[in-house]
């Protein structure tokens, strides 16, 4: 009996042997994936992630969990995702934010934004938006000369120091020429609500989570910071138009795995993104939220990795520049 059981055990563990890397990406995923959102549920990359995770889901054919780890602008989440297995199953959605700032802002992290990740491919890309509380001037003019006359009562809120929000407005109060309270939450849907009770003034955030409160008229949305408008936001003016040119920015949205996850599993997962955006109701949901999946050029894991290498040059650069620090 035992002699039986020991010859099906060797026969197991030889059959296991076998197995080709091939036959390894046949079988993933074969439990739940799990993507990291490192900021608030309800924000712009939490709604990015929830997309993608229903078409996963169907596409893969196991469940996709989306796990929001907020704090000091994404990195808490980041720092998870990066020490989580390589296997495949958690995954992080990785705003240009986190990914290209912290390099610059957080230098002393245990894990870094490039070298602990493997990039899998941008699901999608939007513009930040000025958006004000209703009450307050509609034109960017009168808007500023408001927040000139009321300095010191002004509250700027943002997803955290070092969050695409923080940083955009940090740029446009310099070009504005004030200096309000800056108060950071931990993400921009918490700070969107403090909007709407009256204790924020104002705030940067990707057209993803201000277009609802925008067509509701409880906010007003003043400049698009992107080089052209917004189909989404008609009659809303570029920031250019709106008198500060070089003020642009457009957020991408990327999945990124722990460095050294398997090529096979990455290649799958790239595939999905493919399949998830190209998918008319996501592209129909990523348009009326005045978001765009990316064009073909910028689909591959290569194109993700090169784009995100330039961008922690670059905005380290105006980083630096602007002297942005955590205190
Ligand atoms: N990722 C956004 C930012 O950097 C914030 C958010 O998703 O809530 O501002």
């Amino acid at each position: 009996m035992i002699h039986r059981f020991m010859i099906g055990l060797v026969t197991s563990a030889a059959i296991a042997c076998s197995i080709s890397p091939q036959a390894h990406a046949q079988a993933y995923p074969n439990k739940p994936i799990t993507i990291i959102v490192p900021f608030a549920a309800g924000g712009p990359t939490d709604i990015v992630a929830r997309v993608i995770a229903e078409r996963f889901t169907s596409s893969l054919g196991e469940r996709v969990i989306v796990e929001n780890a907020p704090g000091a602008a994404g990195t808490t989440g980041m720092t998870r995702a990066a020490r989580a297995p390589a296997d495949g199953y958690t995954l992080l959605m990785g705003p240009m934010s986190t990914m290209s700032f912290s390099p610059t802002i957080y230098p002393n992290l245990p894990v870094h934004a490039i070298k602990s990740f493997d990039p899998v491919g941008i699901v999608a890309s939007a513009p930040i938006v000025l958006v004000v509380q209703k009450g307050l001037p509609g034109t960017m003019k009168d808007f500023v000369a408001h927040v000139k006359a009321n300095a010191g009562k002004m509250q700027n809120g943002n997803a955290g120091i070092g969050s695409t929000s923080h940083l955009a407005c940090v740029l446009l109060n310099s070009r504005f020429g004030v200096k309000p309270a800056i108060v950071p939450y931990k993400g921009t849907a918490p700070a969107m609500q403090d909007m709407l009770t009256g204790q924020v003034h104002y705030l940067c955030d990707q057209s993803t989570s201000v277009m609802g409160q925008v067509k509701a008229g409880a906010v007003r949305a003043l400049a698009v910071l992107a080089p052209e408008p917004s189909p989404a936001l008609p009659g809303v003016p570029t920031i250019a138009k709106a008198g500060y040119p070089g003020a642009e920015m457009v957020v991408w949205n990327a999945l990124f795995a722990p460095k050294g996850t398997p090529a096979d599993i990455i290649k799958q997962l790239n595939a999905a993104i493919a399949k998830g955006v190209d998918d008319g109701a996501s592209r129909e949901r990523f348009a009326s939220l005045g978001a765009e999946a990316p064009s073909a050029d910028l689909r591959s894991p290569q194109a993700l990795g090169k784009l995100h290498a330039a961008d922690v040059e670059k905005w380290g650069k105006i980083i630096r520049e602007a002297g942005v620090k955590i205190n």
